[in-house]
């Protein structure tokens, strides 16, 4: 059943004084809307988060994990770990894990699948750069990315996955994708799905965008059909433009 997800990713951002700060931001904010709010503060905030928001109709979520279940990472963290914490869901994919760190398709099929084997939900993100939508490869791309990472596996898992289209020309950079790009490239990635897995995976998919959504073009945004929510990255870090843009639906 596809839902309205609105997730905050906080990026390397909040110490833990600020992380409480606005964590009590938030909870003076009033949900007016259906959407499922979640927020993904760093991974040494994230017990307090779960914590603190223990009572509230806030999920939260982990930024990234490593695909290993245990072993020599120095430096990583895995399924089990926030699972112990409460964590149940985890973000892959995102396009500054991509950039930053090496991560590939192949890597994030390994990351998809401990997560799936650990009971985890997923939001995987892709999305492509300016330079492929400047030569009309945008679709090429994002078919890639999906089929790459995701389609080794069965449509039962597809209930625990919720993707993320997130062109990386809109990422941080104040520039959005205009609402109908948004639409037309999350039809596309629909009729994907459906290519593959049948219309009903394909229609149950909660497919959200991301790329400087602000309260300002949230609404527009997210009245698409194929548009389902977002994830927030810079909007996400004040409580009242979050809630502007959790309740723009
Ligand atoms: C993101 O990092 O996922 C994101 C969408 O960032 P921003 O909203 O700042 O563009």
């Amino acid at each position: 059943m596809r839902k309205n997800i609105v997730a905050g990713n906080w990026k390397m951002n909040n110490d833990l004084s600020k992380t409480a700060a606005l964590l009590s931001d938030l909870k003076e904010q009033t949900k007016t809307s259906n959407a499922e709010v979640m927020i993904a503060p760093t991974f040494t905030n994230l017990w307090h988060a779960f914590e603190a928001t223990r009572h509230d109709d806030i999920e939260v979520i982990a930024q990234n994990m490593h695909f290993a279940e245990n072993g020599a990472y120095t430096g990583e963290v895995n399924a089990s770990m926030l699972k112990s914490i409460g964590i149940q869901t985890v973000i892959l994919g995102h396009s500054e894990r991509r950039a930053y760190y090496n991560e590939t398709d192949e890597s994030l099929a390994k990351k998809v699948d401990t997560a799936l084997a650990n009971d985890m939900r997923i939001i995987f993100c892709f999305g492509e750069e300016l330079a492929d939508r400047k030569s009309g490869n945008e679709e090429t791309i994002v078919e890639n990315q999906i089929k790459k990472a995701l389609f080794h596996l069965e449509a039962s898992a597809f209930k625990n996955i919720v993707l993320a289209y997130e062109p990386v020309w809109a990422i941080g950079t104040g520039e959005t994708a205009s609402p109908e790009q948004a639409q037309d490239m999350h039809a596309f990635i629909r009729k994907t799905l459906e290519g593959k897995y049948g219309h009903t995976v394909a229609d149950d998919m909660t497919i959200l965008y991301g790329g400087s959504v602000k309260p300002g073009n949230a609404k527009e945004i997210f009245s698409k059909p194929d548009v389902d929510g977002g994830l927030i990255g810079g909007a996400a870090l004040n409580a009242e433009n979050f809630y502007a843009i959790v309740n723009a639906f």
